[in-house]
Parts: C-alpha cells; sequence; structure tokens
C-alpha cells in the first residue's frame, strides 16, 4: 500500500497516509482530517473547517438568493405603482388619494353650482342650468373612481410593504 507523506493541518505534525484515504484523524492532536488531492499535491484539511467554510458559502448563497427575491418584488412594485397614477389636469402623473378625489368632487359641484346660477340669472332656456347637473355627476364620479384607486392603491402599497419585510425578516 502506498503511504503519503502528509502533514496535519492543524498542529503540523506528519503523518503517513494511505494514498487513497479520504479521511484521516491525527495522531496528535486528534482533529480530524480531510485528505485532499489536487494534480500534483496531497494535503491536509481539518473537516470542521470544511464544513465551516461550506457552512458560509451556503449562507453567502441563501442572502444572494433573498436580495434578488427583494429586488424582483420591487421592480414588480414600480412597473404595478405606474398602473395606479391619475393625471391631473397640468398633465402631471401622481398617485392617487383621497384627498385629490374630494378636491375634484368639490370643485366641480362648486364650478357646477356656480354655472347653473349663473345661467339661470341670465334668463337661459331650462336646459341650460342643467348643464351644470351633469358637469356635477361626471365630477362626483371621477371622484369616486380616485377615491376607489386610493383605496386599491393603499392595500396594494401594504401588501407590498408587508411581503418586503417579511422576505427581509
Ligand atoms: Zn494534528
Amino acid at each position: 500500500m502506498k503511504l503519503l507523506a502528509l502533514n496535519c493541518n492543524q498542529c503540523g505534525a506528519p503523518l503517513e497516509v494511505p494514498a487513497k484515504a479520504k479521511y484521516v484523524t491525527c495522531n496528535f492532536c486528534s482533529t480530524q482530517l480531510s485528505v485532499q488531492h489536487t494534480d500534483k499535491v496531497a494535503y491536509t484539511e481539518a473537516i470542521e473547517e470544511i464544513q465551516e467554510r461550506t457552512r458560509q458559502m451556503s449562507e453567502d448563497l441563501k442572502y444572494l438568493k433573498k436580495q434578488s427575491a427583494v429586488e424582483d418584488l420591487d421592480r414588480s412594485w414600480r412597473r404595478r405603482r405606474e398602473q395606479f397614477m391619475v393625471r391631473s389636469n397640468q398633465g402631471e402623473l401622481s398617485i392617487p388619494r383621497k384627498g385629490t378625489a374630494i378636491g375634484v368632487g368639490a370643485s366641480t359641484t362648486i364650478a357646477g353650482l356656480l354655472w347653473m346660477g349663473f345661467a339661470a340669472n341670465m334668463g337661459a332656456p331650462a336646459f341650460f342650468p342643467l348643464f351644470g347637473l351633469v358637469f356635477i355627476g361626471a365630477g362626483i364620479f371621477g371622484a369616486v373612481r380616485i377615491n376607489a384607486k386610493a383605496d386599491d392603491f393603499h392595500h396594494s402599497h401594504r401588501a407590498y410593504l408587508s411581503k418586503r419585510h417579511k422576505l427581509l425578516s
């Protein structure tokens, strides 16, 4: 049986190891060693260290997976957020808010009432002031729609944040 002359990786003691052995226990310090073979040389390595390195690698991998899951989640949220955006009269995109809905409803109602008062004072035909009602109706419809969107956005945002929190914990 061919023997390899190696050294213990922990205490440096000389060891004689069968050429085909994969594991050996040091006679001096009792460390369990793994016999590593490369093309040209053989050496020993403490098994505990190998286990520690493997553990570290699997932790790094877990961390990387977590990172990429969070990035995926963030990306899909950004896309979803775009779909919620409402366009203002000035053409700006913004997140739907309850305040916006109330503002839209109130301002169109006031404008509609003013129109009705104005048209009535002018002595315009009866259908003229009634246009004001159509205007108010459209405004309220818009306000309800923005309000529903704001609720929807709020729920989606919370779901996203709690998912993200779970991923990171
Ligand atoms: Zn040793």
